[in-house]
């Protein structure tokens, strides 16, 4: 049944403004342009909100199998599609976790089973992501793992992380890192620097990430790796990430939303709302961030979406988990803080969070091009909202953002060409 979504406005490449219709066929978009008529087709009314494609998320913890309290992939999907994201890659933390080819095949019946929109899982680099045992790629890879990675966790010995990449290497696909040195880590719950002195909690220095992706971008060269790093953090980071894209070595790298909006004095209190993995940082590691997501050091910008429950942050942040919620808040405050401010283009903004992130693992989506699976969210930019966790479509209320003001909600989200998130009237 073909359907006809009209009324919308898409960004093209000067970020102008362009009325059209985009008509739809069998979950892929069929043509999309100012012509495209209407005769007979079901109408989805677009009201002239933007049109942006469904945002692509490569990094987020969807907590099934095995911490149903925190999230579901029911509820994570939901959470996400409300948020405006169609695509996401969910990382190995899981109970069981995705080491062999059964642990695999649940997951994946437990994703057909409940996800509303399309789920991507990743496949860990060692058993039960305990940094020993190395799983087989070639397995998960023939049972649908997007890519590797030991999210959550550093891998500690390089031999270990230098035998997987030159296993991904050769069955072509992207090892994704959480760069964290264990012995660097000193029990800390926040940033070492000015703001946890203040509060007399225990820091985390920046070389406990940035000394391990200076040791795996040389692994990843020696390997022939394609590597990704996760939510960058640091300066120091940042220039390990720019040196070795200047080498020439297959790097790629994403930040989260939470690390170019706040900084380490930005925490009010000892509240493990505001913890999470890496910290937020100091402002000049801020800036580095945002400079290198302008000068293309940084590809994509990533939720790292980690729902907890109440109890588990509610005292204080030395007993709580790392982590915080990201899919409902990320685009209305990005585009709040950065666009409306005139610092990106609206067209930069849905691009790292759309084509660029897809492009990381060579995935077709994140795309309006005709041929496209009709994924697709119609954001409107000019509702200004309040946000409030209690409101969350995610189990987790753990966010630092609560009581923000911002614009720019995706009002309706289109999956394969079905409609998976309206807004409430
Ligand atoms: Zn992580």
């Amino acid at each position: 049944m073909k359907k006809v979504l009209q009324n919308v406005q898409v960004v093209n490449e000067q970020s102008e403004l362009e009325t059209v219709n985009v008509a739809i066929e069998n979950g892929k978009i069929t043509a999309i342009g100012a012509d495209v008529t209407l005769d007979g087709a079901a109408i989805i009314e677009g009201n002239g909100h933007l049109l942006s494609p469904g945002f692509v998320d490569v990094h987020t913890h969807l907590r099934e199998p095995g911490f149903e309290h925190k999230e579901t992939i029911a509820t994570g999907t939901a959470s996400a599609a409300k948020g405006g994201f169609t695509t996401i890659c969910a990382m190995p933390n899981t109970k069981p976790v995705p080491d062999s080819v059964e642990n695999m095949e649940l997951i994946n019946g437990l994703i057909k089973e409940s996800a509303v929109i399309r789920v991507l899982p990743y496949g860990s680099l060692t058993k039960d992501i305990s940094g020993e045992v190395r799983t087989s790629i070639e397995e998960l890879k023939a049972q649908g793992a997007v890519a590797f990675s030991d999210d959550g966790v550093g891998i500690q010995l390089a031999s270990t992380m230098y035998e997987q990449m030159k296993e991904a290497a050769k069955h072509d696909v992207v090892v994704v890192a959480h760069c964290e040195d264990n012995s660097l880590i000193y029990d800390g719950v926040m940033h070492e620097g000015t703001r946890n002195v203040e509060l007399g909690l225990p820091g985390i220095p920046s070389i406990c990430e940035s000394v391990q992706i200076a040791r795996d971008v040389l692994l990843a060269e020696a390997a022939g790796a394609r590597y990704h790093v996760c939510h960058v953090s640091t300066k120091e980071s940042v220039r390990a990430v720019r040196d070795a894209k200047a080498a020439g070595i297959r790097v790629t790298a994403e930040v989260c939303p939470h690390h170019l909006l706040l900084e380490e004095m930005d925490i009010p209190s000892d509240d493990a709302n505001w913890k999470m993995n890496p910290p937020l940082r100091a402002k000049d590691d801020k800036d580095s961030l945002h400079a290198a997501l302008l000068d293309g050091t940084i590809d994509c910008i990533a939720t790292d979406h980690a729902p907890h429950t109440v109890e588990e942050k509610c005292c204080g942040m030395v007993g709580a988990p790392f982590g915080i919620v990201g899919f409902e808040t990320a685009f209305p405050l990005l585009y709040t803080q950065f666009v409306e401010t005139g610092k990106w283009t609206l067209k930069q903004l849905i691009d790292w969070m759309s084509v660029k992130a897809a492009q990381i693992f060579d995935l077709p989506y994140g795309t309006l091009e005709v041929g496209a699976s009709a994924d697709m969210i119609l954001i409107d930019l000019n509702k200004e909202q309040t946000i409030n966790a209690e409101g969350f479509v995610s189990k987790g209320r753990n966010t630092p953002f609560n009581g923000w003001v911002a614009k720019g909600w995706p009002v309706v989200t289109i999956f394969e060409g079905n409609i998976v998130y309206q807004e409430a009237e």
